[in-house]
């Protein structure tokens, strides 16, 4: 049993001071509010959660930064494809497991509590008929640097709406829906207690509806599901094309959308969308850092959040890896794109830092389907103690304003608490 002592830290519900918490066989057991330190606590001055990581795609960190040089006029997030597809086909199993190892101890050095990953490169480079061994070295690298994960193996069948076949340089990825329930099965039984696994669908684009109907039929209910969405106008306007609808109009009409979902980017939504999307109850899995570097588009969060929509935010391209700087680009995109300052918080929630961490942390739960929302009973204990690095700093005690400077200045840093 461990046991600690925060002078303030961030609940579900907001700061409290004087929180004792209680850890046993790796779950908060309790955690009680304005009492005293008791001998032998750990103790830590201002401390907030660390924060559910709800996309990424480990192996593409092995190009973060370098892709920033311009391949056509028209450089896009379809040239951006090109470059990391051939970085998907030049990796092997070993490379996986090195890239997934090292960007997962990143992630818990920078401060995420766990990862959802979103895997697609299913073939074995050297021998393609073997599509288990790089999930196996995923779920091992987790395993390794002790990060919870929820393994999300995508069905991946086409390059297009209408059932397109798949590019040469897409092959990796392909699985139809017997290999899909296959692979699922055995991750099943190879994966650890405290790892988990999700649905997971590409995008409207890679999958039929008739696929995502068998897979939903066949596998666990509870399970999360988890989608790409309407990250491209131009696959907005496919979807247009060919359903008539727009993707998460489509989705939201032909799907029993609910809590068990997660829609990833659900970047370009029309004024209907953005209130259905809220009122289903399912997250927007927002990746800011790397909506920005491809050139996605902005996430209108503002007429969402007054819709009472749920949302988190994840790694995705892990470009960068720090949950600090997501929240920062997402609040300076609504911004810039809003020409308003502070938007990024509520009537009972007026410092942005605060409103930004608690929502994403309370998505960021959801979407992962994992016990990592936050400082609470039956939680996966991880904990991050703010520190100052300004010696003339005014405002030391203040912890909502601590939480603010980690996101939007650079003088506060973290402390991981485990
Ligand atoms: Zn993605």
């Amino acid at each position: 049993m461990r046991t600690y002592f925060f002078q303030q830290a961030l609940l579900p519900d907001g700061w409290s001071n004087n929180v004792r918490v209680v850890v046993d066989k790796g779950v908060i057991q309790s955690v009680a509010s304005d009492v005293e330190a008791e001998q032998g606590d750990q103790t830590a001055r201002v401390v907030i959660p660390a924060m559910p990581n709800i996309h990424s795609h480990v192996f593409q960190r092995a190009m973060a930064g370098c892709s920033e040089y311009r391949l056509r006029e028209d450089d896009d997030f379809w040239s951006w494809r090109e470059l990391m597809y051939k970085l998907a086909n030049a990796m092997d199993v070993a490379d996986f497991y090195d890239i997934a190892k090292s960007s997962f101890q990143t992630m818990k050095d920078r401060g995420y509590a766990n990862v959802c990953e979103f895997h697609y490169v299913h073939r074995d480079l050297n021998d393609p008929s073997n599509t288990y061994a790089q999930a196996e070295a995923i779920l091992q690298a987790a395993d390794e640097v002790q990060l919870p994960i929820t393994l999300l193996p995508v069905l991946y069948s086409y390059s297009g709406f209408g059932e397109q076949p798949l590019l040469k340089e897409q092959q990796r990825f392909a699985l139809n829906v017997d290999e899909y329930l296959q692979l699922y099965a055995h991750l099943e039984k190879q994966r650890k207690p405290q790892q988990r696994l999700g649905i997971c669908f590409h995008s409207l684009r890679a999958v039929s509806p008739e696929q995502m109907h068998s897979v939903l039929n066949a596998l666990p209910k509870e399970a999360p599901v988890h989608i790409h969405i309407a990250e491209q106008t131009a696959e907005v306007d496919q979807c247009m094309t060919l359903y008539g609808q727009t993707p998460v109009a489509w989705l939201l009409d032909n799907f029993d959308v609910n809590e068990r979902w997660c829609l990833i980017h659900a970047t370009h939504l029309t004024e209907q969308e953005t209130k259905d999307l809220a009122q289903s109850n399912a997250i927007a899995g927002l990746c800011p850092l790397t909506e920005a570097n491809l050139g996605d588009g902005i996430f209108p969060l503002e007429d969402y959040k007054n819709n009472r929509g749920r949302w988190a935010i994840g790694s995705d391209s892990n470009v960068k890896i720090n949950p600090a700087e997501e929240l920062q680009m997402l609040a300076y995109s609504q911004r810039l794109s809003l020409r308003k300052r502070v938007v990024c918080s509520d009537q009972s929630q007026a410092h942005a830092g605060s409103w930004l961490w608690q929502q994403a942390v309370a998505g960021g739960a959801q979407a992962s389907g994992q016990a990592v929302g936050g400082i609470a009973r039956n939680q996966i204990p991880a904990f991050l103690a703010l520190q100052s690095n300004n010696p003339a700093d005014a405002n030391r005690d203040r912890a909502e304003t601590l939480l603010d400077r980690l996101i939007f200045a650079d003088d506060v840093g973290i402390e991981r608490i485990d």
